[in-house]
């Protein structure tokens, strides 16, 4: 696969205000968008590093993976993701290669975008996701 580049990494974190604040303070700029995310039972908070994002997902249920991820491991990094042009096109790709997948086809991200994930016990325990516009 050919990735242009790490599109976001995701953070699970338990108090989003509070980890807005802190990430506010630490990177010297602000969070652009606070964002709910139906689908994922969860609500993010995106900041802009160069060309990659970091995400903050604090879950809004106790059905949202991000509530069951904190339960399990508590806070910290939760995925890292590449970015795709065409994100179905990729998870064809990557399933042929032989690797698991938990999305079969692109669902519905953050920001408008196709996103799709990865098991992570055919990437060392990594979540890994794949985003891109379509
Ligand atoms: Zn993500």
């Amino acid at each position: 696969m050919n990735f242009s580049h790490i599109e976001h990494i995701g953070i699970a974190v338990k108090n989003l205000d509070y980890s807005v604040k802190q990430y506010e303070k630490l990177l010297g700029i602000k969070c652009y968008a606070i964002e709910k995310v139906e689908d994922q039972n969860v609500r993010t908070a995106f900041f802009k590093v160069g060309n990659t994002k970091i995400e903050l997902l604090e879950p809004t249920s106790k059905n949202s993976p991000i509530y069951k991820f904190i339960e399990k491991r508590g806070e910290g990094l939760h995925h890292i993701a590449f970015h795709a042009d065409d994100v179905n096109n990729a998870l064809m790709k990557i399933s042929g290669l032989g690797f698991n997948l938990i999305d079969k086809s692109a669902k519905e991200g953050a920001e408008g975008l196709r996103i799709g994930f990865l098991h992570p016990k055919s990437t060392n325990g990594v979540l890994i996701e794949i985003c891109g516009e379509k």
